[in-house]
């Protein structure tokens, strides 16, 4: 039995703590100010699937983006 497991040459390094704890959108590019901005979060509908949130740029306020935010209960095709 081999006890060492093989190490990939590409291993990543792990991400410091905080940094990326999930994928989320914190610099969009905003067309009018036409440079990546912070954005603020904001929650713009409920729905039953979820909630949908806007992208607001930081500095002007204008919309650069959105997303679901799907609920946490876990996704079921009802046949
Ligand atoms: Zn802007």
């Amino acid at each position: 039995m081999n006890s060492r497991h093989f190490t990939p040459p590409y291993d990543e390094p792990e991400q410091p703590e905080g940094m990326y704890k999930e994928f989320n959108a914190t610099e969009l590019y905003c067309t009018r100010c036409k440079q990546s901005v912070p954005v603020r979060e904001r929650l713009l509908l409920v729905l039953p699937d979820g909630e949908k949130f806007e992208y607001l740029c930081g500095l002007c306020g204008n919309s650069v983006g959105s997303k679901m935010d799907k609920s946490k209960r876990p996704l079921s095709i009802i046949v």
